[in-house]
């Protein structure tokens, strides 16, 4: 390809919208375009890389034993409605109304509709199990879509539905996903690391995250330093060690002046935060829930949400809680009926903990559960953190970042039970076929490539994803032989079949070098004048400092054996 000809323009700025690196740079190096919020266009260059990555995926759920197939992105509203979905996604549906006022919703994933045809075409247990994919078009509407290609509203996706006849079934078809994946991330040249994970609004049982590690990752990711465990750390779950404060005391009120939060009561009273009990509101679907938690820990609203299987969680805002009675700042469960009380573990491992006491400016010593106060529901629901003791081991927990760049799910039978989509056992007994789902972001996967692959210059593309191998540079001169050497060369390094993007441009040695370290092409070859004068072109790695004279003679085998 002829840089002369090619769509799409470089640019020198930084565009001031761009928040993240693979932004910036993929709006510099000219490839993406951003049509609305979190839409996006891709300029060839990016698509390029994208049906790179994309060949790699289709290539790897073949070789697994999936079959490709296509779904429509429309969708009729009620099948949504039947498994109850349409609450789970809540606004990040995207809903329209066709000219007889049907309801219809825009694909975000395919569950409800592929479970719907699978229940067509399998009737006995010789039909599973299956594997079924696509690669195509989903949308979400995000409440925040930034980042350019990392959170956006219309993306494509490769998405795999395994069908099996019971849970052996789906452990092997599970098995079978995570080593495809890491078989995919792999070649891409972006190892990922697996991580637990939670269901989400997806539902269903274990789930894994298949994470890029890079410091600017929006996923925080808890992982022990001493054996294998991983997780995100909406899932992540650590020890929690005992407060032991002696035998439970008789309860005991203080005047706590001017102090209201944590930390001014910790300081007034004189004990660590990890002996207080802390509350914490928040409105759960419409109702009032108060959350107590060891004061040092914070609440994980993830786990909060699974253990209140509500749809909508946010904090409450201090008129919501005035208007139940509550006294903010001192607000405790000791004593109080008609409200919903959720205790983190924590609250349950220790004694004589100080807690607030219901009462402006009043808190009450020697709280123990249960003697003094009951919950509806005891669970882990705190956020782990670094430093932490692992559960599996007790070894140090360490906090780290990455980019989510797939993510797989046993959804078991809950969707197909409510779809109706049966089979028949070997003795004629009916059954809901056993599901799981596996999902990667085409377009996420090309940003996370750009985040762990940069410098301050411009992008470093991993070479099986790169848009081509080779930069090929000649600094032209009058009357040198450059121009004739470098056409020469370019045929027949497209007759080798090699990918060169040739900077054909009468542009300044500068401009040329800075578009070829911002496009990240992995290999540059330079001809100038001067080495020519020695027979030979310099090749320069994108990732290494130092070039090197290669000889011309014998220049494209020994390209191609770099490609
Ligand atoms: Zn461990």
């Amino acid at each position: 390809m002829r840089i002369s000809k090619l769509f799409g323009k470089t640019l020198r700025e930084v565009p001031a919208e761009a928040e993240t690196v693979s932004h910036q740079l993929l709006l510099r190096a000219g490839m993406v375009n951003q049509l609305a919020a979190g839409v996006y266009s891709y300029l060839p260059l990016a698509w390029r890389v994208f049906k790179k990555i994309e060949n790699i995926i289709r290539e790897e759920m073949d070789s697994a034993g999936g079959q490709e197939l296509s779904l429509p992105v429309l969708q009729p509203l009620e099948l949504w409605q039947e498994t109850g979905r349409d609450r789970a996604f809540g606004k990040g549906l995207f809903t329209l109304s066709d000219r007889r006022e049907r309801s219809l919703a825009l694909g975000p994933t395919h569950e409800e509709v592929i479970i719907q045809l699978v229940s067509h075409n399998v009737q006995s247990y010789r039909d599973l199990p299956q594997l079924l994919y696509q690669i195509q078009t989903k949308f979400r509407d995000e409440p925040r879509p930034r980042g350019g290609l990392l959170r956006v509203r219309e993306f494509i996706m490769k998405d795999l539905y395994s069908f099996d006849v019971d849970e052996q079934g789906l452990d092997l078809s599970y098995n079978r996903m995570l080593q495809a994946y890491q078989d995919i991330y792999n070649r891409c040249g972006l190892p990922a690391l697996i991580v637990e994970a939670d269901s989400g609004a997806i539902g269903g049982k274990d789930s894994h995250e298949f994470m890029v590690v890079t410091e600017s990752g929006e996923d925080e990711i808890i992982c022990c330093l001493d054996c294998q465990y991983a997780a995100n750390a909406e899932k992540a779950q650590s020890v929690k060690d005992k407060i032991d404060n002696g035998a439970p005391l008789p309860i005991e009120e203080v005047a706590t002046p001017g102090a209201a939060s944590i930390e001014e009561v910790s300081a007034f009273l004189k004990v660590p935060p990890s002996h207080t009990i802390k509350a914490v509101f928040y409105i759960a679907d419409g109702a009032l829930t108060f959350v107590v938690i060891r004061g040092d820990l914070e609440v994980n609203e993830v786990k909060l949400k699974n253990v209140l299987k509500c749809a909508e969680l946010r904090l409450a805002a201090e008129a919501e809680v005035g208007e139940a009675g509550i006294v903010a700042g001192a607000a405790s469960p000791v004593g109080l009926d008609n409200i919903k009380v959720i205790a983190d573990d924590s609250v349950t491992l220790g004694t004589n903990f100080v807690a607030g006491g219901n009462k402006q400016e009043t808190h009450l010593r020697n709280v123990n559960y249960p003697r003094d106060f009951k919950a509806e529901v005891v669970a882990d629901i705190a956020r782990a953190r670094d430093g932490d003791k692992c559960l599996r081991c007790g070894g140090k927990l360490s906090s780290t970042h990455g980019i989510e760049v797939g993510h797989v799910f046993k959804l078991g039978t809950f969707l197909t039970e409510k779809l109706g989509a049966l089979f028949i056992d070997e003795k004629g007994v009916s059954h809901p076929i056993v599901v799981g789902c596996y999902g990667i972001g085409l377009g996420r996967l090309l940003a996370a490539a750009i985040e762990q692959n940069h410098d301050d210059k411009g992008i470093i593309w991993p070479l099986p994803i790169a848009p081509y191998h080779i930069y090929l540079c000649p600094l032209y001169r009058e009357e040198s032989k450059v121009s004739e050497v470098a056409e020469k060369l370019y045929a027949e390094l497209e007759s080798a079949g090699l990918e060169v993007l040739f900077d054909d441009r009468r542009d300044s040695p500068g401009i040329k070098f800075n578009d070829a370290d911002l496009l990240g092409i992995p290999l540059r070859v330079t001809i100038s004048p001067r080495t020519l004068e020695k027979g030979s072109v310099e090749l320069k790695r994108r990732a290494e400092k130092e070039s090197e004279l290669v000889l011309l003679e014998g220049i494209v085998a020994r390209l191609k054996g770099a490609c």
